[in-house]
């Protein structure tokens, strides 16, 4: 048979888009193919679990809309699929002047981004939360917490309800595109579709160069590493804590999330990787290294931010210096307390002239969408990303 779409990659955002997909036209026949046993085994099932509101983002830009919309979305998915969520508001901490200016800025974007936020004092701070100390803080009341593996299994059944397949264990080892379809195949198998989304992830670059697409950039992997607090500290803060972000690097910066199951996590830094799936410390994968390391853009983005990359690698081999990083907001934090935890690992993009790239972005033929770079927030925003693929494949934009 001649599907209408195919979507590979069974993570939030190809679940979305086949969502919106089927949402947008009842009854098209659509099939999603999985590498993994299950959904979101990866970037998707490795996250904070933040719905963030989208206060750092760029008034006017895509980013800062799909985040606002999404996480709406998010909430009200969640909402009326019985899955659990919780609106528990996030702090902004600033622990001296430097960051005060830079929260005071954050304030005209959230204005613009029309995100409510509500400045503390030092002493406000202490009240709300007894365990954190800065000169300052921004409270985002919108700011939630979830389980997006739970919100993927809700969108797999959806899907499925709606007649689609969901095939896993797939690993797509060939695409080929022709005039009137686009093939796919995985070991011995193959499907036709007419047209072909991929949400690839931390494989996307390599899934579109498989397609005959050229590319200008390279998937290079910046892992995510957490600590768990023992449970006899699930009650040290009430909202999630975040230090003010550095507006020259693309990562948040080291918080403490509280996550569903009610303990707390304390992460992630941003650290190069040196396999794209090895989740254990250490990992390492030959073929993924010898393919960045031969990359132009990586020498360049490593040697731009070479201070702040080896300041992320001494902190993530040597504890110490990572608590000394929390201990800035939460002082009360010991060495024991950091227990391990299960690393994520960024899909990052980065360009050839060594930009990272911050933004979403698309490779598209006559049959084919390649989504080469969705970067946090994208589990947040993947209802509308997904509804903006849905609208850019099937040849109309959302309304
Ligand atoms: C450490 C960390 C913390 C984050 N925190 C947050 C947060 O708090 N809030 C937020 O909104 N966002 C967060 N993000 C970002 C968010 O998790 C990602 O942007 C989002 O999950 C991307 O989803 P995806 O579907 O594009 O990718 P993925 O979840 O990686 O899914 C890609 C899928 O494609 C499959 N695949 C790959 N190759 C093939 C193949 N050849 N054949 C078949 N299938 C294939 C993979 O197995 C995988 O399941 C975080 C990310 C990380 C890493």
């Amino acid at each position: 048979m001649v599907y209408d779409y195919c979507v590979v990659g069974g993570g939030i955002v190809g679940l979305a888009t086949a969502m919106k997909l089927l949402e947008m036209q009842p009854g098209a026949r659509l099939v999603v193919l999985e590498k993994e046993a299950g959904l979101s085994r990866h970037q998707t099932g490795h996250n904070s679990g933040v719905i963030h509101a989208g206060i750092y983002y760029t008034p006017g830009s895509l980013k800062a809309d799909l985040c606002r919309r999404g996480s709406k979305a998010t909430k009200e998915f969640c909402w009326n699929h019985r899955i659990p969520f919780e609106t528990c508001g996030k702090l902004l901490v600033a622990t001296n002047e430097l960051e005060l200016q830079r929260m005071n800025d954050l304030v005209e974007r959230a204005k613009l981004n029309q995100i409510e936020v509500e400045r503390l004092d030092a002493a406000d701070l202490r009240q709300r939360e007894p365990n954190i100390i800065g000169v300052g803080a921004l409270f985002v009341p919108e700011t939630g917490i979830v389980d997006f593996k739970r919100v993927c299994e809700g969108m797999a059944g959806v899907v499925r309800k709606a007649g689609a397949t969901i095939e896993l264990g797939v690993t797509v080892t060939a695409i080929s595109e022709s005039d009137s379809a686009v093939k796919i195949s995985a070991g011995g198998r193959e499907w036709q579709a007419t047209k072909l989304i991929v949400c690839a992830g931390l494989q996307s670059d390599r899934l579109a160069r498989m397609a005959g697409l050229k590319t200008d950039h390279q998937i290079v992997p910046f892992r995510g590493e957490y600590y768990l607090l023992p449970s006899s500290k699930n009650d040290i803060v009430r909202h999630l804590i975040y230090p003010i972000p550095d507006p020259d690097l693309p990562f948040l910066g080291v918080h403490l999330t509280r996550m569903m199951d009610g303990s707390v996590t304390v992460g992630p830094n941003a650290v190069l990787g040196f396999a794209r799936e090895g989740y254990p410390k250490f990992s390492f994968n030959l073929h993924d290294v010898a393919e960045y390391s031969t990359f132009p853009g990586f020498w360049k983005t490593m040697l731009r931010n070479i201070q702040h990359g080896l300041k992320e690698m001494k902190n993530s081999i040597f504890k110490a210096g990572y608590l000394e990083a929390c201990r800035k907001y939460c002082p009360s934090l010991e060495i024991g307390d950091l227990l391990p935890y299960e690393a994520g690992i960024r899909a990052q993009a980065v360009m050839k002239d060594g930009t990272l790239v911050h933004d979403f972005l698309f490779l598209e033929t006559a049959r084919m969408l390649h989504v080469c770079n969705a970067p946090s927030p994208a589990a947040t925003s993947a209802i509308p990303i997904g509804e903006m693929i849905a609208g850019k494949i099937a040849g109309r934009e959302p309304s």
